[in-house]
């Protein structure tokens, strides 16, 4: 039996000790409509569509209020104390599942925000949560995608929209860092119980459980990471309080999927200095679970949350080389393939080639390189790599129909690049919302076809190529 979302629909996070949230109310926005729904997902929580619901649902007509979550975080590597969802409102928990609207209007955490969201990051995040999805790697959700006429102030007057977003558990890096910085051991205890509960139930009978969960939370952090370097995917914003505790990507904003390979690619431009580089993903991440075992001293003994910490990089290079080896075909692992990926990303690196087009085509390589000699100029040089790469293969006992079908399950058709969402977003802000469903189809399933946008399997057109984005959203 499926079910609306009603007026009853509560948040778990509420049975929290109360320095964890605070009360907050939904600001309507002038003439919401609705955009898009996630067909999917509705599906794997039970629930009925029915479009003018979601849209009251969203805009404060069923259920007024909600809560937003308080935490901390380093941004940029300073520490703030508390930031907390200054623009995210949790409207309830439904079959474990929380959904949170972003761009609701102010909270007790706004600061000098105005608590809203525009259309085009709001189009950015829907989609791109499902792609992540859509490609295997832990994420966010997105239920559903409302537009409005409500003007909001960024560089320019803009249209306020709203993302239902969901997910398994909203709680960051930061929530630690802030019960640590405020003093509250107790709450802390009691949050990292709530945490194994939700996102690690296998934990639920350890011995020493918060040792293990830091240990669960490294593993899925280094997997989520060596994922995101395989898709060529950079965040943008790695801030601690943009860390999930359950290994999720999470807050979309200035991201990209990268178009031609640079591994310093920073897709952020007020990111100056280049810290959330591509590069700089693994060292990041290692940086923020450090922080992590710092600001869960008040249960683990320092060093011997520091020392665990330290087994996040070694772990992420194992992932990282399973992830390489699968988008290869290799299927036996061999001391000398770390160096021929490396040889590889040098040539990627050197000719800007399209990361994922490159991918594509190596996956259906079977003895003609003309596809693969087609996106490089520098011929010369990726064939010395493919001579290796034959040889290499030869090493393989399983059959190359086998090995093509392997990689193609691991080498997506299609990615989410930022020149197509910006096409998405030219045609919404023109009102037609039809591209949204597009790349939502495309978002989910991206190893498929879909003959019918053969047009994205292509490397970027030049003028597109590395298109700026900031933090403005
Ligand atoms: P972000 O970089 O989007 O993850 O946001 C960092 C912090 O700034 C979080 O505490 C957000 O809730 C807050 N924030 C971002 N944009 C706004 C806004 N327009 N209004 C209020 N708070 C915001
Ligand atoms: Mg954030």
């Amino acid at each position: 039996m499926k079910s609306n979302l009603t007026q009853n629909l509560s948040s778990t996070y509420l049975t929290l000790p109360s320095v964890l949230y605070r009360e907050a109310f939904i600001e309507p926005l002038e003439g919401a409509h609705y955009i898009a729904h996630n067909p999917q997902l509705l599906e794997s929580m039970h629930l009925a569509w029915d479009e003018a619901h979601m849209v009251a649902l969203c805009n404060g007509t069923i259920k007024p209020q909600g809560i937003a979550m308080a935490y901390a975080g380093h941004q940029f590597g300073y520490f703030v104390p508390q930031l907390g969802d200054g623009r995210a409102l949790h409207l309830g928990t439904h079959r474990g599942v929380h959904l949170q609207i972003k761009g609701a209007g102010r909270t007790y955490f706004s600061r000098n925000g105005d608590g809203k969201a525009v259309l085009r990051s709001s189009i950015r995040e829907y989609l791109a949560s499902q792609a992540m999805l859509g490609l295997g790697i832990a994420s966010t959700d997105a239920l559903a995608l409302i537009g409005s006429v409500h003007p909001v102030r960024r560089e320019s007057i803009e249209r306020g929209a709203i993302v239902l977003r969901a997910a398994r558990s909203w709680i960051r890096f930061g929530s630690f860092e802030y019960l640590n910085a405020h003093g509250h051991p107790e709450v802390m205890r009691t949050l990292a119980r709530r945490v194994i509960e939700e996102s690690y139930p296998h934990l639920l009978e350890s011995s020493d459980p918060y040792y293990a969960l830091l240990d669960a939370i490294i593993e899925r952090t280094a997997l989520m990471i060596a994922q995101w370097q395989g898709v060529g995917f950079v965040h943008g914003v790695m801030n601690t309080d943009n860390f999930s505790i359950a290994g999720d990507t999470i807050d979309y904003g200035p991201y990209a999927f990268m178009d031609g390979f640079d591994k310093n690619y920073v897709c952020n431009h007020t990111d100056t200095e280049g810290r959330y580089s591509y590069a700089n993903q693994p060292m990041v991440a290692q940086w923020n679970i450090d922080k992590l075992a710092i600001a869960l001293s008040p249960l683990l003994e320092y060093s011997r949350g520091q020392t665990l910490a330290r087994s996040f990089m070694p772990r992420f290079h194992t992932m990282y080389e399973t992830v390489m080896r699968a988008k290869l075909g290799l299927e036996i692992a061999h001391e000398e393939d770390g160096a021929l990926v490396r040889w590889l990303l040098g040539i990627l690196h050197k000719e800007r080639i399209d990361w994922n087009v490159f991918w594509y085509r190596l996956s259906h390589y079977a003895g003609d390189r003309s596809a693969l000699m087609e996106i490089v100029i520098d011929r010369e040089a990726l064939g010395a790599w493919m001579d290796s790469y034959d040889v290499r293969l030869t090493l393989e006992s399983r059959p190359p129909q086998e090995r093509l079908a392997a990689m193609q399950k691991t080498n997506p058709k299609y990615i989410l690049k930022n020149y197509m969402l910006q096409e998405v977003i030219d045609a919404a802000t023109q009102g037609d919302f039809s591209l949204v469903w597009q790349l939502q189809a495309l978002a989910q399933r991206p190893f498929d076809a879909h003959p019918d946008m053969e047009r994205y399997a292509h490397p970027t057109p030049l003028e597109y190529r590395h298109f700026e984005l900031s933090c403005s959203s």
